[in-house]
């Protein structure tokens, strides 16, 4: 049976894991089609490939954009694209820019809630790179201070939009987000589309537009989805004409509800994305 996980990050984002470890843990797992997809980088997929290759794991290289979509941010992800096209090469790291900018915005905003030294600590969480941290590295720093009781706490009290450390970001739109991966001959995919906080009605026409833009697959059978969910997104999938992903969004051991290679089945009528890569 082919294990197919296509949502995964490392160190390069805010996951915890090395490629090394990381790729250990897929070939300890048998995963046998992996998409490694840090946010807004491609900085660990050339060594993702080498290693895969010796693990007989086939390595899809792959990002996941930050964009907006009518003031809510949506994660797409880009499957198969060029890693050393110039010009995703650039946009991605004006996207890394702007987070090294905010990470230091949103230290000296919890520095102002009476909770300074988040920057120091979420360098080292970040191994070192400012343009890499991510809310998530303070949401994990805020946890491991005892400021709050889980890393969604983090986000419905400090990070989160509106909240006291929410600083807003130039993330591009979706279109565009979407363009930037055709334009590196990659395959735009809807990240996690049940994630976020939408009405169903709302949901459907995020699907349309995003379908209208181009986009050619959702991620359908994702970890933190109940089986209700994954069903109806897979008879989205189907009737709005879009191929179907799968994943499990793996983080580290910091989100251990999120397991390598451990994914909901895909439905029946869906149509895989990986059949353009996987005979
Ligand atoms: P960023 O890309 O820096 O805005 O950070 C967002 C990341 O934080 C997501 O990719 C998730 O890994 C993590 N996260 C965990 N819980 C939440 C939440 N409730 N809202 C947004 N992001 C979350
Ligand atoms: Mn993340
Ligand atoms: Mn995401
Ligand atoms: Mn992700």
């Amino acid at each position: 049976m082919l294990s197919v996980d296509l949502h995964c990050h490392s160190f390069y984002s805010d996951g915890a894991l090395s490629i090394p470890e990381l790729i250990a843990l897929a070939a300890e797992r048998s995963v046998s089609v992996l998409a490694l997809t840090d946010h807004d980088s491609v900085a660990g997929v050339a060594e993702a490939q080498a290693l895969a290759q010796q693990a007989n794991i086939q390595l899809i290289p792959a990002v996941e954009i930050s964009s907006v979509w009518q003031a809510q941010s949506i994660h797409i992800v880009g499957l198969g694209i060029d890693i050393n096209d110039p010009l995703l090469k650039q946009r991605l790291q004006q996207q890394a820019n702007a987070r090294g900018v905010r990470a230091q915005a949103i230290a000296e905003r919890l520095t102002a809630l009476a909770k300074p030294g988040s920057l120091e600590a979420v360098l080292l969480l970040a191994d070192g790179d400012l343009n890499r941290v991510s809310r998530n590295h303070f949401a994990q720093w805020l946890l491991a201070e005892g400021h709050i009781r889980n890393l969604q706490a983090a986000f419905d009290k400090y990070l989160g939009k509106g909240k006291p450390a929410d600083v807003p970001m130039p993330w591009p739109t979706m279109e565009d987000a979407i363009n930037w991966i055709k334009e590196a001959k990659g395959v735009a995919v809807l990240a996690h589309p049940g994630r976020y906080p939408l009405s169903r009605t709302k949901m459907r026409s995020l699907i349309q537009c995003f379908k209208e833009a181009g986009g050619q697959a959702m991620e359908v059978a994702t970890t933190t989805e109940k089986p209700d969910m994954i069903r109806y997104l897979g008879v989205l999938s189907q009737q709005f004409g879009l191929e179907a992903s799968q994943g499990s969004d793996f983080h580290g051991p910091h989100m251990p509800w999120l397991k390598l290679g451990i994914v909901p089945k895909l439905p029946e009528i869906c149509t895989p994305v990986w059949q353009r890569w996987v005979s």
